[in-house]
Formats: C-alpha cells, structure tokens, sequence
C-alpha cells in the first residue's frame, strides 16, 4: 500500500467515523438501539412500527386510554420530541404535539398529512355560534345566515380510517426513515409493501361486505369517519364536530334526531374513549339503538382487537350489522 492509497483508507475510515457520530445519540444506524422514532398517536405508531420493524424503536406521545386530540405533553415528552431521530405526527390533529414537533424537532419531523391527501373538510363547529344559538330564536335565525356566510370549514384529519390512505402513508414513511438510515432502505420499502398488502386486504373486505347496506347515514359520536364514510359510500352525521370537546347544543341534538329517524337510522355509534352519554340520549329521543364504532385514535384493552388491522374488522362487522348490509 503506498502512501497515498493509505491516506484515502484513513480518510474513508474518518469520514465512516463521522456519518456513524452524526446518527444520533444512540451511535449508528442499524446498531443496538437503532433508529427511534416517536409518534403522535396510535394509527401513526402502528405504522412506524410495520414500516420500521426490527430496525425502528417506536414510541407513541398518546398514552393508551387518553383522548387524542386535546393531549397535553408532559417535559419528559417534550424531551423525546427533542430526542428522537423522527418525529411522526399529523399537523393540525394535536395542537400540542405540533407545536412540540416545530419547536423541538425541526427537519426531525415528519407530518403524515403530506402523504395522506387529506382532501376532507368538514363544517367548522363555531362554539361561540352554538351559544348564541341557544339564547333565542331571534339569535339563531342571525348565526345561521352568519355562518353560511363565512362558510366555515376545517379540513378532516382522520385519514386513517381509510385504508389505502394509510398504505400511502407508510410508503412515503418507507422513503424517509431510508433518509435516516441509507443501509435499512431494501427492508423498509418491504415492509410497506407487506403493511400495504395487508391494508389492500382489508380495504377489499370493507368493500365487499359495505355494498349495498340498506341504511347509507352513519351517525357518530365525533365527526371522525368522514374519510372511511367518503371510500365505502356512507354519508356522515358527527353529533360532536372534528373534535370530541365541540359539543352539541340541544337544538342541535334534536335535529340529529330528527334525521335519525327520516333517515331510518337503526343504529347511533359510541366510542371507546368518550363519554357516550350524548351519543346515548339521541339513539334514546330517536328510539334506536347504540353501538362501539371505533375511530381508533387510541388502543385500550377495551378496544375490539389488538392492531388497527382486528379493530378495523370489528368495525366493519359492527357498521354491516348496523347499517342493514346484506
Ligand atoms: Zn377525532
């Protein structure tokens, strides 16, 4: 070996030293702890963990039992914000984790939103309209012209309740751990394209046993199920807005009971991680009945299944039975 092929080694070695320093507190890529990723909420962890296997250790922000949207962060989840080689979240779902992923994690963060074609809006539920609304006839006849005025609209960010829109999702998430770690790339593209298979399978069920329901109004605790609504060709009626916390006024609850009944509305859902006791007074005024249908913004050992994948088949035997299927 002469002198100078013996510098460019030494210089290779230096350089393969440092990319290995630049990975993280954890060392390199691929070595005992590998690459962490933390996530905002379940749907989001399960994909990271599919798409990362044994390469990817995957934290969730949403501790199982909490209720998604209005999650507050302890300083230990601000540190692992700070901390992780990627953050998984969806701006504009938790107000507190984006505002955690912007200050602490920069370019370390990754919105799933990007991929999911979240091409959904639903009505905005105006809280200080619903006030108004409750004073008086005179007062509602005003908010009601006020507010197709402004025609306010909030995008829909429960993409995952679309299968497909979730495979996207973890193909792009595929691409960009392969920025993190180069070396994973061959096996976290397999592994989407295994997490897309299964999701496809799914989809394909969902299709086949949602056709030609004889009820085509899904009536929800919170408007969660717009997208799955808009892929299986359901329309849906949210007794609470895009957010559990923008609760109903009693006008509002007598015309989704209202609807309930013109509709021929058999079943009113519930979920697993809000009071159902609103869901529950309008299936009593209508005189239906309740079920659980799962948004699955969290898993709890009350959840019907262990993964999204089971939860999603309980749904779907729940909305057959529920909305007349054949
Ligand atoms: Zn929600």
């Amino acid at each position: 070996m002469n002198v100078k092929t013996r510098y460019a080694v030494a210089a290779a070695v230096a350089a393969a030293t440092l990319l290995a320093g630049c990975a993280g507190q954890n060392g390199e890529d691929g070595g005992e702890d590998g690459v962490t990723v933390v996530a905002g909420f379940y749907p989001l962890e399960w994909v990271a963990s599919r798409v990362g296997g044994d390469a990817v250790t995957v934290s969730s922000l949403t501790p199982p039992g909490a209720e998604a949207h209005d999650l507050e962060l302890a300083p230990q989840d601000v540190a692992a914000v700070a901390e992780a080689d990627l953050v998984v979240f969806l701006e504009g779902f938790q107000p507190a984790v984006d505002e955690a992923a912007r200050s602490e994690a920069g370019d370390r963060a990754w919105d799933a939103g990007q991929a999911a074609d979240l091409s959904l809006t639903a009505p905005a539920h105006d809280e200080e309209a619903h006030e108004d609304g409750a004073h008086g006839d005179e007062a509602h006849a005003g908010d009601e012209a006020h507010s197709v005025d402004e025609a306010d609209e909030a995008a829909d960010p429960h993409f995952w309740l679309d299968p497909t829109r979730l495979a996207a999702v973890g193909d792009a998430l595929a691409g960009r751990l392969a920025e993190i770690d180069p070396d994973g790339a061959a096996a976290y593209r397999d592994n989407a394209a295994a997490l897309r298979t299964d999701l496809e399978e799914l989809d394909a069920e969902m299709q086949a046993g949602l056709t030609g329901c004889a009820v085509d109004t899904l009536v929800t605790s919170h408007d969660a199920f717009g997208y799955l609504a808009d892929r299986y060709g359901f329309e849906v009626v949210g007794i609470s807005g895009l957010s559990p916390s923008q609760e109903p006024d009693p006008a509002q609850l007598a015309e989704i009971s209202e609807l309930v009944n013109d509709r021929g509305v058999t079943t009113v859902y519930t979920e697993t991680l809000i009071d159902p006791a609103v869901a529950e007074t309008v299936a009593a005024e209508a005189g239906v009945r309740t079920a659980v249908l799962d948004p699955l913004e969290g898993l709890t050992d009350d959840s019907a299944g262990e993964d999204y994948l089971e939860v999603m088949r309980s749904n779907l035997a729940v909305l057959q039975q529920g909305q007349s299927c054949p």
